[in-house]
Formats: C-alpha cells, structure tokens, sequence
C-alpha cells in the first residue's frame, strides 16, 4: 500500500477528479451516476475497514481517518452507523475529503461523528466543513447533476405529458440515482442555485 505522502495534497473535488485521471487514468464521471467511492479510496491507496467495534470510544463513531507519516491511510467505517448505503457512501467520501484536503495539518486523525457530518453543526468547524462540502462535489459532481437532471426531467415531462416537473420528486429520483440520501442531494442542488418549487430547467444561472 502507498503511504500517504505518495500523493500530493487535493484541495477540492474537481482537483481529485483531474488527478485520478492523470495519474490513474481513471475518469469518476465515466460510468456515473454514481461515483464509485469505493475505487476512488482503492486508487488513492486508502486502507477501508468495516469490522465491529463494541467499545465505548467508537459506540457514537460514524468513521474516522487516520493519517500517520509513512504509513497507509486508515479508513474505519462504522458498520453499525453505516447500514444505509448512501449514509455510507457519504462516510467514506467524507473521510477522502479528509485525506486530499487535510493532509498536511498536525492533526493526524479525524473522528466524525454524527455532528461532524452534519452540515449545520459542523458549520464553524473548518476541517468538517470543507469535509462535507467536498463529500457533496465528489458524490454528486456539478456536470453530472445537469447531465442526469435534464434526462431525469425531460423523461418525467414525456412520461406525465407535463409542463414541469414538481422538485421533490427530481429530488427524490436524482438521489436514488446517485445513491445518496435526498436531504443531501436536496442541499447540493440548492447549493447549485437550482430553486424554485419546481424544476423545469437545470440550468445554474
Ligand atoms: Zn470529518
């Protein structure tokens, strides 16, 4: 496995995707929605473990990332925090966030949990924050939402012969697509200046 200084620092999501593409020659937005997290953390050299663990320093743990000079990083995801998939996903990209952005700070290990990835409580902690934004763009990448968000309209349109498409359930068909959960994907695209009470165009002007 690679240490962790074999790769250079990340400072964002689209910088990752530019840097799995010429270093790996992997494209993330090939066959997505959704990004495969799981290969992004395998190309990154990123050691994910899942097993239980019963003590009561990991029983409110959702994950956590340990990032030690010359080693491996270490990825532990909670599997009793994580039984809902895109919880997980989110999890994971959280904790690569983490490693492409934090690398170089004296801290060497991140514990999340519940209110480190909550958007709000983690609001004036910098290092979750940038976490959590960067968990939102890896899993849902701007291109991608307007490329899946017109079909998934313009389909909705043909199929109810409708003008428009109400946004709470593009909300909910765009989240099953990217696998992730619809609060977060309700927050990326309002993030994305997509408002409104309803969709009828993706675009982000
Ligand atoms: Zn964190």
């Amino acid at each position: 496995m690679n240490s962790i200084d074999s790769t250079p620092p990340i400072q964002s999501a689209a910088a990752l995707s530019s840097f799995l593409k010429t270093a790996h020659g992997y494209d993330l937005n090939r066959d997505a929605p959704p990004v495969d997290v799981d290969r992004i953390a395998e190309l990154l050299g990123i050691c994910v473990s899942e097993e239980p663990r019963h003590d009561a320093e990991h029983a409110i743990t959702v994950g956590k990332i340990t990032l030690e000079k010359d080693q491996p990083a270490r990825v532990w995801i909670n599997p009793a925090e994580n039984a809902y998939g895109p919880r997980r996903r989110f999890t994971l990209a959280h904790e690569i966030g983490h490693f492409c952005m934090h690398r170089s700070t004296n801290q060497t290990t991140f514990v999340d949990t519940k209110a480190t990835m909550n958007r709000r409580e983690s609001f004036w902690n910098r290092f979750e924050s940038e976490a959590n934004n960067f968990a939102a763009e890896l899993l849902m990448p701007g291109a991608l939402i307007t490329s899946a968000g017109r079909g998934i309209i313009d389909q909705f349109k043909a199929d109810n012969d409708a003008e428009m498409m109400p946004i709470t359930v593009f909300v909910q068909q765009m989240a099953s697509r990217f696998k992730v959960s619809n609060l977060a994907m309700e927050y990326r695209i309002k993030n994305m200046g997509i408002k409104g009470q309803q969709a009828t165009d993706i675009s982000t002007t």
